[in-house]
């Protein structure tokens, strides 16, 4: 008999045609009454598969679970897994982190290419035929800015490596200084905000680093600062954010996750020293497929009896 593996969101399709050849994979979120479902099944599921935008690894459903084993996470951020819990119970958590790193990395470098170079509001501007009647005004050059990364991981290092490569100067923040990185840290998040023309935000999301960027920070990095996000929504205090944009304080973003999303606030759509991406980081068919195969290969190893692959250290 197939075991039993609770789906709360999807990998690409070819990976989950994959998973179900082997397992019998509950889809939750396509149940007409999940409640139900999960107290058919309670006894027999061992694993759950997660991914960052399903539905989230709750103290309720794992509690509901009494024989659960591994919560393999189909990404790198683990904001939706009450990993408190899941650490109290004993149970495993494997995730994808190196898989998206390289893709999340070109996406930042985007937003810094877009919002500094003004690519989107130019690209309209030949659409609209207004090249007709003028030139597009100058925009702002990367080449000798600095750039200041919040959150100096695996993301923060691949986007440290492109701003060389762009002719930037690099400096970061995170909670400890990396001995092996040769650029500047700050352990003060509002000072380096202060010293920096583009802030990128590469933290984890999470209680931790709720709202860090604020208004605070807006203010220090000042009205010919760019604010970049590929973290997660939660890391912005979105309304200081839009206080900031409406007043001209900071002098652009670029932005590729939301508290809210996938809903995004009608006045940000309205703004054009804005450029919005629907949460696109680590999303090539290239790095998904790879996030899907290192799930499954965890998800044997765990019923082979084998050591996981990308087990979380919590
Ligand atoms: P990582 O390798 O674990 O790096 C996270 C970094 O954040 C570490 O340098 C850590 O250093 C620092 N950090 C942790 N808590 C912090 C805090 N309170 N304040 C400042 N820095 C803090 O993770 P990663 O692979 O680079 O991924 C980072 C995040 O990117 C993920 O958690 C995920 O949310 C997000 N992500 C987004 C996308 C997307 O599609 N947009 C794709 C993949 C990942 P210290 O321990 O020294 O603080």
């Amino acid at each position: 008999m197939k075991k039993i593996i609770l789906a709360l969101g999807s990998m690409q399709s070819a990976e989950m045609d994959l998973l179900e050849k082997e397992y019998h994979v509950i889809k939750l979120w396509k149940e007409k009454d999940p409640e139900s479902t999960l107290q058919a099944y309670r006894l027999q599921i061992q694993v759950i598969l997660s991914t960052y935008n399903g539905m989230p690894v709750t103290q309720k459903i794992i509690e509901s679970l009494p024989n659960l084993e591994l919560i393999a996470q189909y990404g790198a951020g683990l904001n939706n897994i009450d990993i408190g819990i899941a650490k109290a119970r004993d149970i495993a958590v494997v995730s994808t982190p190196d898989a998206p790193t390289r893709d999340t990395a070109d996406t930042a470098m985007a937003l810094i290419l877009t919002t500094l170079r003004r690519v989107v509001e130019a690209d309209m501007f030949v659409r609209v035929g207004k090249w007709n009647s003028g030139a597009f005004p100058p925009s702002t050059s990367l080449a000798g800015k600095t750039v200041g990364i919040c959150g100096f991981g695996r993301i923060g290092q691949a986007i440290a490596k492109r701003c060389v490569a762009f002719d930037m100067k690099v400096v970061y923040h995170s909670r400890c200084q990396k001995e092996d990185q040769p650029y500047q840290y700050f352990n003060d998040l509002k000072d380096m905000a202060g010293r920096v023309d583009v802030l990128v935000m590469a933290c984890p999301g999470g209680q931790e680093t709720y709202h860090i960027a604020n208004a605070a920070i807006f203010t220090a990095l000042g009205s010919r600062g760019y604010f970049i996000n590929i973290a997660r929504g939660s890391v912005v205090n979105t309304e200081d954010l839009l206080v900031a944009l409406r007043n001209r304080s900071i002098a652009g973003a670029g932005l590729d996750v939301y508290e809210t999303e996938p809903s995004v606030p009608e006045s940000l759509i309205s703004m054009d020293n804005v450029v919005l991406l629907p949460h696109i980081g680590g999303g090539t068919v290239e790095a998904r497929s790879n996030m899907g195969q290192l799930v499954i290969a965890n998800i044997r190893a765990h019923f082979k009896g084998d050591s996981l692959i990308s087990p979380v250290v919590a």
